[in-house]
């Protein structure tokens, strides 16, 4: 399973100034395999290769064609799809059967989307302009996309640049993050196999010296990356600088929203996919719950309820809910947000530890706090593990005026029996997604955040945009006859 080389310009390249780093099983804790992670010196390699690819076979292909190797991609992909799930999940800990739909067969998808997508673009318009005169609009690929991902959805957050940025007629240097460097190498072999011209897509793992240095990089034409509020802003500065295009899909701390007239069946049913997917290490997670005082001891016991009953175990095991945390450092990131919690006039009413029984791996108890102040700490940051925290709210409006109240928007949902009163409710909440009685993310519609959360969108038609640039010709009047 060992991977110590990187995918450059079409074929396997070993490390110039890079070295090599332990990707460890996240419910075992040992070792996996060896991962080669990218120095300058490689990024340089790859981003050259990623750069003459633009004006080479690739740029002369029209964008019919480049759908055409863009399915063959989807092929590739998908052929590979129970392979990559499996290895996501002894990478990062994502319950198997959430693994299989999103990185086993959601990059396919994405493929298969964009392709279809940039067949029915017309990229070229001919308009008429003033005094007679006439002009030709174009789009055009934006260049050489740097694309920085995280761990925690390693190969759909790859996808959702990598398959726009292809569409477009771009090319890719993928930068995956350390912890989730093997699965990453299913692009690399796919794009091989589909007949992707060299240095169209270049897999160079690395950490975060590796990932300035790509962002920063002269060859590199736009940014898009997904991460960490705090790296997004580093990121957005040095674009700012370069004045270099940059998406940044950032940390979140959206709210479920339980109206009077919420069916809590329903949302109790719900809560696993819209508040802890991912074992609760997934952006736009729906951790502030927030509960009508109405209803708010019923409310709190079927979240506990619920959350009490969660199998939590071996992420392979089909009937897992909850897995355990990427690494030991993240463990100890949401054990600290714990403490915190308890240290606050907040209620615990369910979990708060390790499980005794997974002495192994890095696992913690799916935890909830019950009467949290949305000014406590557990409130307002971004935990990335399986903690909930409840807090009570009078009426409708203060309901909204709590779930604003927050330095991210990203997601979000409501819980009521009536839809119109829902949406309305959607409508009122600073957020760049939200959910009527049910979340999840649609390839059909644009994905991303606000405030913190971040800038700009991917998926959808609109996910196409930022990897294309508008160019006018304008052509003279006709002479006069
Ligand atoms: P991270 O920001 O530490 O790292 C993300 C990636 O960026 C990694 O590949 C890392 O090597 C690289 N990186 C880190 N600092 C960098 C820098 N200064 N310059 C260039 N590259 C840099 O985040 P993480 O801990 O891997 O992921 C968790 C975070 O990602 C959470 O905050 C989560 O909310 C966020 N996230 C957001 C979305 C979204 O779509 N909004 C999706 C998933 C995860």
């Amino acid at each position: 399973m060992d991977r110590k080389e990187f995918f450059i310009d079409g074929s396997w390249a070993a490390p110039i100034d890079g070295d090599a780093h332990q990707v460890v099983e996240a419910a075992t804790g040992r070792p996996l395999a060896e991962a080669a992670m990218a120095g300058t010196a490689d990024i340089d390699a790859a981003v050259d290769a990623a750069r003459r690819a633009l004006t080479g076979p690739w740029g002369a292909l029209g964008k019919a064609e480049r759908a055409g190797l863009l399915e063959k991609f989807a092929d590739e992909l998908q052929a590979r799809g129970r392979e990559t799930a499996e290895t996501v999940t002894r990478e990062n800990g994502m319950p198997i059967r959430l693994s299989k739909s999103v990185n086993g067969f959601g990059p396919a998808f994405m493929m298969r989307y964009y392709a279809e997508l940039i067949c029915g673009l017309d990229l070229e318009e001919h308009r008429p302009g003033a005094a007679g005169r006439r002009n030709v609009v174009r789009r055009e690929p934006v260049g050489v996309v740097a694309a920085v991902t995280p761990w925690n959805y390693p190969q759909p957050l790859a996808a959702m640049k990598l398959a726009p940025a292809l569409a477009a007629g771009c090319t890719v240097v993928l930068k995956p993050a350390p912890e989730t460097a093997l699965d990453a190498y299913a692009f690399a072999e796919a794009a091989a196999a589909a007949g992707l011209p060299g240095g169209v897509v270049n897999v160079v793992p690395g950490g975060r010296e590796a990932g300035a240095h790509l962002v920063a990089h002269p060859g590199v034409d736009k940014v898009a990356f997904t991460g960490s509020t705090a790296a997004g802003r580093a990121i957005g500065e040095t674009c700012g600088r370069l004045l270099r295009p940059v998406t940044l899909e950032l940390g979140g701390k959206s709210v479920s929203l339980v109206a009077e007239d919420a069916d809590l069946d329903l949302f109790s049913a719900q809560l696993l996919n819209v508040s802890l997917p991912n074992n609760g290490q997934t952006c736009h997670a729906g951790t502030r719950i927030l509960a009508p005082r109405a209803r708010y001891d019923e409310v709190v016991e079927a979240i506990t309820e619920t959350v009490r009953g969660y199998r939590v175990g071996d992420p392979l095991d089909r009937d897992t809910q909850i897995g355990p945390m990427v690494s030991r450092a993240q463990q100890r990131r949401v054990l600290d947000y714990i403490e915190a919690g308890r240290a606050s006039d907040a209620r615990l009413t369910t979990g708060g530890g390790v499980p005794g029984d997974l002495a192994e791996g890095w696992f913690v108890e799916p935890t909830v706090f019950a009467d949290v102040d949305n000014k406590d700490v557990i409130a307002r940051e971004e935990i990335f593990g399986p903690v909930l925290a409840v807090i009570p709210y009078g009426t409708l409006d203060e309901a909204i005026e709590i779930a604003n109240d927050s330095d991210y928007g990203l997601g979000g949902t409501v819980w009521t029996a009536d839809e119109e009163k829902g949406i309305e409710i959607g409508r009122r909440i600073r957020t760049g997604t939200f959910g009527v009685n049910h979340y999840e993310l649609d390839l059909n519609a644009p994905f991303g955040g606000v405030k913190g959360s971040g800038l700009g969108r991917e998926l959808g038609p609109e996910g196409i945009d930022p990897y294309l640039v508008h160019k006018s010709l304008y052509l003279a009047a006709p002479a006069a006859p």
